[in-house]
């Protein structure tokens, strides 16, 4: 790995980030609170939350297994997202290369920040491989970006294939394991000591149950994180978001009920579905969703939203011609997808 002096845009490198009040003072021992220009009534939304988020990242590090330093909180991924093209790539010389088809996100970043995007496209199985993504990268290339469990296709990227490119590549590999509570697959979190280079993301908006309060994660090593810390606005994640979440890591056995529950209902709804004569295959998944080939998405999707079912028609998507991406709901919702299927002709 290239140092992170060296990957970094030098004026975020030598940027003197912005102190708040609550930075500068950040003890627990004072009791009268004259520092900040708020309104001491109207409690405890009056107050500006904490910049640093230190209960929430407590109970965090021992849910998911990483120590707080390496612990990024943002307005959803998408802010994680956004920051990395902000601290590590430079507008107008530097390159990112990604898998295709994955995740929009990476690529309508890319091109607010002015970075050039090379989309790598997976084969046949959704499968990636190491050589052919080094290959896309040159001396300005600063990201890759991979997303396992991947959406739209749904399925895990091969573990070996991703370490390679760990250990190969000089920039940052950023995994999106938004979907991996879904997957039995060892998660790469679990593995950040191992790689310098490494930013995982995830997220309470699709396991967690949380996506209306705006809760991601990223999860490096301390310096990257420092970098993040030094570029974010300084209130990002606001005091309701702090406070929910810690609500739902109270009692995170909850979420494993409904990743088991989703995932039987998963399987329901695949063999149910896979009988029709509209359904062509049905990709292999690791996911709350599954990617499915139909004999004419376009009708089908109109169909289905004129019944007032609404699935995503990723058709235009490349790879994915004549597919539609479907989320698993509650067994009600799944029965009236499938018996709308039923009678489609
Ligand atoms: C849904 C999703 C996210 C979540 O984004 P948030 O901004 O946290 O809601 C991130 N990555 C992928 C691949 C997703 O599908």
């Amino acid at each position: 790995m290239k140092s992170l002096k060296e990957l970094t845009r030098p004026n975020i490198w030598s940027l003197a980030p912005y102190s708040s009040a609550r930075n500068e003072y950040s003890g627990h021992t004072a009791h009268v609170f004259l520092d900040a220009n708020e309104n001491p009534y109207n409690q405890p939304i009056n107050r500006y939350p904490d910049p640093l988020q230190t209960d929430l990242k407590a109970q965090l590090a021992h849910v998911k297994g990483v120590r707080v330093e390496q612990i990024f909180l943002g307005n959803g991924s998408d802010e994680a997202i956004d920051l990395l093209y902000r601290c590590f790539t430079c507008p107008g010389s530097d390159n990112v290369v990604a898998i295709e088809p994955t995740y929009g996100m990476y690529k309508v970043c890319a091109d607010i920040n002015d970075v050039e995007y090379r989309p790598v496209l997976l084969d046949k199985n959704y499968q990636f491989s190491a050589d052919k993504l080094l290959a896309a990268c040159d001396a300005n290339t600063k990201l890759i970006w991979l997303c396992s469990p991947n959406n739209p296709t749904g399925n895990n990227l091969i573990r070996e294939e991703i370490e390679r490119v760990l250990r190969e590549f000089q920039g940052l590999v950023i995994v999106d394991e938004a979907y991996s509570d879904f997957s039995s697959q060892r998660p790469f979190r679990l593995d950040l000591n191992k790689y310098p280079n490494i930013v995982v993301l995830n997220t309470f908006s699709k396991a967690w149950g949380c996506a209306g309060i705006r809760l991601g994660m990223a999860f490096a090593s301390p310096d990257i994180i420092s970098i993040f810390n030094k570029v974010k606005y300084p209130y990002n994640v606001n005091y309701l978001t702090q406070q929910k979440a810690l609500e739902a890591l109270k009692d995170p056995f909850e979420v494993d009920k409904w990743v088991k529950l989703l995932l039987q209902e998963r399987s329901r709804m695949i063999n149910n579905i896979k009988l029709l004569p509209l359904c062509e295959e049905i990709y292999p998944t690791d996911s709350n969703f599954f990617l499915m080939k139909v004999n004419d998405a376009q009708r089908i999707y109109d169909y289905l939203v004129d019944l007032g079912i609404i699935v995503r028609n990723r058709t235009n998507v490349r790879l994915c011609h004549g597919c539609l991406r479907i989320t698993v709901g509650t067994k009600s919702e799944n029965m009236q997808l499938i018996s709308a299927l039923r009678q489609y002709e």
